[in-house]
């Protein structure tokens, strides 16, 4: 029985899972425990507690790696899927030139858009955008035709927050590939929902958010190739991030050190790396792989019950766990006020994916997105308390 693992749940129907999920009592326990019995700073002192300290943080670093198919050395951990972003924007700027192009899709969230975007008028470069199809998924040949021997990067989102649909990534990486260009991945809404390999995807840069899979928020993850870590430089400087700094010949001489220590600068969030351990902990004794089946179901329900009462619902038949509908005389704040007065939790707006609302002519859209601990309940109470509110 998952929903006992969550108090908040009881008296709730909690449906804005892509925003962020609730927490288990046992990644609660765990920071609490961290903060108990184990807090020190890391890398620094040499006493047990410190030496326990480092050991979580590094251990969380080999459990986010294990989860991924990826090396220890390769996971940054950053605040979240935007910061994680931003920093690959970072290390990926030397490659772009003027001339060049940057491809991304018409579906991203505003933080998979807005670095590239800056990148690219920064560098003289041109951002090109893939479109979507009549239901709102990427439509992979598009994005493909726009990849050419100039594209330096390839930023396509994994699943969207507005459909849950799962892009085809192998499809584009294999044309990236064909000429030299670097695949990254917003992972922000997959990696929550899905097992993954960044091996098997190919690609070469994935960001995701540790309170989107049940872990605190302010942790998140950038996995990046070693080559990519290792050529590009660090944006944050200061401790824990250098080796040495040498004063030599009047001129401070610094030596950055291994990774991933060299894009960690500063005191890092252990408390949260350790809750985001135990959350992964949490989902792989669920089932990675039983998820999306399971938000599906519900989602598909909840689409076809909405589409019964005369809503437009986003996403067709190629969505994942999350329905995104509107109806062209409701107030989709309102409803989301008015179920939420009623207990019901969902999203209502553009879901920082305001220009995939305008190529589809939605202004504005109402979300339910599902997490492993809804249930059948849970769509039914949230059609009782749709049907009372549109009445
Ligand atoms: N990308 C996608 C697809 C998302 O859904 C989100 C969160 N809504 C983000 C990026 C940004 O995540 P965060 O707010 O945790 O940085």
């Amino acid at each position: 029985m998952v929903k006992e693992d969550f108090p908040i749940l009881q008296d709730i129907v909690y449906l804005d899972n892509a925003a962020t999920t609730q927490k288990p009592l046992q990644v609660i326990e765990a920071i609490r425990n961290y903060y108990l019995l184990h807090n020190a700073n890391i890398h620094r002192g040499v006493y047990p507690l410190a030496r326990k300290s480092t050991d979580l943080y590094e251990e969380a670093h080999r459990v986010v790696a294990g989860f991924i198919g990826a090396r220890a050395e390769e996971v940054v951990f950053v605040r979240n899927t935007t910061e994680g972003l931003n920093l690959a924007s970072h290390l990926l700027e030397p490659l772009v030139r003027a001339g060049d192009n940057i491809v991304v899709t018409i579906s991203e969230h505003h933080s998979n858009l807005l670095p590239w975007w800056r990148l690219a008028r920064r560098r003289g470069a041109r951002l090109r955008i893939g479109m979507v199809r009549e239901d709102g998924s990427i439509d992979e040949e598009d994005v493909i035709s726009k990849i050419d021997e100039s594209t330096r990067i390839v930023a396509v989102q994994h699943a969207s927050n507005v459909t849950g649909y799962i892009t085809d990534v192998r499809k584009i990486v294999k044309q990236a590939k064909k000429v030299g260009a670097v695949v990254v991945l917003d992972g922000a809404q997959s990696v929550p929902h899905v097992p993954i390999d960044v091996n098997g995807l190919g690609v070469d840069i994935l960001a995701f958010s540790g309170h989107k899979m049940l872990g605190p928020m302010g942790i998140g993850v950038l996995w990046a190739r070693k080559e990519i870590l290792e050529e590009a430089e660090p944006f944050l400087l200061g401790g824990d991030m250098i080796k040495e700094v040498h004063y030599t010949n009047g001129e401070i001489v610094p030596l950055w050190n291994e990774l991933p220590w060299k894009f960690e600068a500063g005191t890092p969030n252990v408390a949260g790396a350790v809750g985001l351990m135990e959350a992964i902990r949490y989902l792989e004794r669920f089932g990675m792989e039983k998820i999306l089946p399971h938000e599906k179901k519900l989602a598909t329900a909840t689409a076809e019950g909405l589409e019964d009462m005369g809503f437009n619902v986003i996403g067709g038949e190629r969505r994942g766990g999350v329905v995104a509908f509107w109806k062209e005389d409701i107030d989709p704040h309102l409803l989301a006020y008015r179920l939420g007065q009623k207990k019901v939790c969902v999203r209502s707006g553009y879901h920082c994916a305001q220009p995939l609302h305008e190529v589809l002519e939605v202004r504005g859209s109402i979300r339910a997105s599902f997490y492993l601990y809804n249930d059948e309940d849970d769509v039914e109470r949230f059609f009782e308390a749709l049907r009372e509110v549109v009445r």
